[in-house]
């Protein structure tokens, strides 16, 4: 088997061609079943709209990276523009981008899609392999003590001081030298990323990646070799340029749950469960707002987490509550969060080193739907409800408690208008959180669901196998076909799953 090769389709269109296995997205679930199935002697394409980034290209610049690195260029949100919706846009998917927290998808949930949804092969004992294969791919490790920035440390204090529960989260940094700008892509390449592994491993095994190379539509899905339709994108990814046609007997979609299913929607596929039971996991960014110097841009922004809140086990949507993780933002995106504008904000500013952050991060019912409009817009839906705002305030409290508690002087929520807790008396301000639409920085880095799993057409849009009810040889590999939120991170629950899948499907012939 000679090894395949990256064509950056920017460059010149390649021409059609047929392949055996077409993956669509080059991320997490993508890379790991074009490796899987390059290795069993598929003949694999993967097809990739980013671009290729590593080291050098990675410029540590806010506004350039945000563009080249992010879906929309980091500009996609919910329809009533309420909630970001970040999704990463590149050669490897959203792991180049993301803050590199390590966390399997827990035994709890695992008998919860047994139990609720009757995935009986999702238990526990069957994923184990496949999760421990996804902890080797990536190099997970516990972070030295000493790459914890004082942010995570004060955290971890206050948890102490409360006797709350939490841990350092395991991560995928190998050589970190704790620049802190992990969210725009390290320029150390540190990150054992599908980039740096399932890429490589699949090219080595004979699969091919084109990168700039947009899945616009697909068709013939009912026919033995199935049609992808493909537009070449410039070099900056910006327009659409030179199409042509990718013929596949197989095609795995692993664009990320929204883009998957946006493509399943767009190509008139599956049954009336696509792009419905979208979770996004919402996150509401907290600042802190200290007296002494914390520099929570350098270190690892994110690596402390307070469970006390968490619920494994809840019998409806399984994992439940609320956790509290350290974050760092870089300037652009801290002056945006803070509650004044103009010279009270230039004033808050000047305080930058002295600042803290958390994010409070909380699974939900799966209330979400991608849909696309006549127009062929995305359209990405989500409602808040009462639950979910009165557990956000729940989150904040105990926020505000743990950071005055190690010394806060002020917590604000970013909201309008501002909520600030100053002292335990204050905490009833938080009651004020409406968070009514477009009030505060609400955001989304885990989206799930979207082309669910289930046992018959009746309850879900893809079989246990993956593959899409009514189109035989169309499969999602990716966080589409999660029931229930997999975990609080879902990278590595994304590769174990996709591993097991792709070798169900590469067992197929
Ligand atoms: C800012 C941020 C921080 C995060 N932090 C963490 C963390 O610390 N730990 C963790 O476990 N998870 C984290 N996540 C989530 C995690 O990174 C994602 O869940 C995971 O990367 C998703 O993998 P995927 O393979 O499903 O999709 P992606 O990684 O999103 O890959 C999909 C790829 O498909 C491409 N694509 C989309 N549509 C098309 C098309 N039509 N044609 C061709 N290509 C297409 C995209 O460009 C993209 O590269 C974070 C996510 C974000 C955005
Ligand atoms: S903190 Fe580490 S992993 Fe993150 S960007 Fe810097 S060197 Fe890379």
């Amino acid at each position: 088997m000679s090894a395949g090769a990256i064509t950056d389709c920017s460059q010149a269109s390649p021409g059609d061609v047929t392949v055996e296995v077409c993956v669509i997205g080059s991320g997490s679930g993508g890379a790991t079943a074009a490796w899987e199935l390059a290795k069993a002697g598929r003949d694999v394409l993967v097809l990739e709209e980013g671009g290729d980034y590593t080291g050098r290209a990675l410029t540590q610049r806010d506004g350039a990276m945000y563009d080249q690195l992010y879906m929309d260029r980091g500009g996609r949100a919910t329809s009533d523009l309420s909630i970001a919706v970040l999704q990463g846009r590149v050669l490897g998917g959203g792991g180049v981008i993301n803050a590199s927290d390590v966390v399997p998808i827990d035994d709890d949930v695992a008998r919860h899609w047994q139990k609720k949804f009757g995935l009986s092969g999702f238990g526990p004992e069957s994923l184990e392999p496949f999760r421990k294969a996804a902890l080797e791919d990536l190099s997970a490790n516990r972070p030295a003590d000493e790459l914890l920035n004082r942010n995570n440390q004060l955290l971890r204090d206050g948890a102490g001081k409360l006797g709350w529960k939490g841990e350092v989260m395991l991560h995928n940094r190998v050589g970190c030298v704790g620049s802190g700008t992990c969210l725009i892509g390290c320029a150390f390449d540190a990150k054992r990323n599908p980039r740096f592994v399932a890429i490589p491993r699949a090219l080595e095994a004979g699969a091919r990646v084109f990168t700039r190379a947009r899945a616009v539509r697909l068709d013939d899905a009912g026919k033995e070799l199935k049609r992808v339709a493909v537009r070449c994108l410039d070099a900056k990814g910006y327009h659409e340029g030179a199409a042509f046609t990718v013929r596949a007997r197989h095609v795995v979609l692993a664009a990320n749950a929204v883009s998957s299913a946006e493509l399943l929607l767009k190509s008139g596929l599956g049954n009336e469960h696509v792009g419905h039971h979208l979770s996004l996991q919402p996150q509401l960014p907290v600042t802190v707002r200290y007296d002494d110097e914390v520099r929570f841009f350098r270190g690892i922004p994110q690596a402390y987490a307070v469970t006390q809140f968490e619920q494994r086990e809840h019998p409806e949507h399984g994992w439940w509550g609320f956790r509290l993780e350290a974050i760092a933002g870089t300037p652009g995106i801290v002056g945006s969060l803070l509650p004044e504008v103009g010279a009270p904000g230039l004033e808050l500013m000047r305080g930058y080193s002295k600042l803290g952050a958390a994010l409070l991060l909380l699974p939900d019912a799966m209330q979400g739907r991608v849909r696309v409009e006549s127009s062929g817009r995305l359209r990405i839906d989500y409602a808040l409800d009462e639950e979910l705002r009165g557990r956000f305030r729940e989150a904040v409290k105990a926020m505000a408690r743990l950071s005055l508690a190690v010394g806060a002087k002020e917590v604000y929520v970013p909201s309008v208008p501002p909520v600030r807790v100053r002292s335990e008396a204050e905490l009833g301000n938080v009651d004020g959180l409406t968070l009514a639409p477009t009030t505060a920085p609400l955001l989304s880095a885990h989206q799930q669901g979207t082309v669910r799993m289930a046992p018959n057409e009746r309850d879900g849009a893809a079989s246990p196998e993956g593959e899409v009810y009514g189109t035989r040889g169309v499969f999602v590999f990716d966080s589409s076909g999660f029931p229930s939120s997999a975990s609080s991170h879902t990278m590595a629950p994304i590769i174990t799953v996709s591993r097991m899948l792709a070798r169900q499907l590469a067992a197929r012939g």
